[in-house]
């Protein structure tokens, strides 16, 4: 079964990003920084928000 991720957004940027959990706080799996809001649903790649990189780190995750 593949892992939910949650989305969140970043400062500056509009797109929602995988949220990975990090000690130090929430980090977007692309790389692009710390979250800066969690959002209550999941994210989804097919979103049309959705940040590129991020949904391509999900799906080599689930592959
Ligand atoms: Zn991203």
């Amino acid at each position: 079964m593949a892992r939910a991720r949650k989305k969140g957004i970043v400062d500056g940027d509009r797109r929602f990003h995988a949220v990975v959990m990090k000690l130090t706080g929430p980090k977007a799996m692309c790389g692009a920084g710390r979250i800066r809001l969690t959002l209550p649903d999941h994210f989804e790649s097919s979103d049309a928000l959705a940040c590129a990189e991020c949904g391509a780190a999900v799906r080599q995750q689930q592959a």
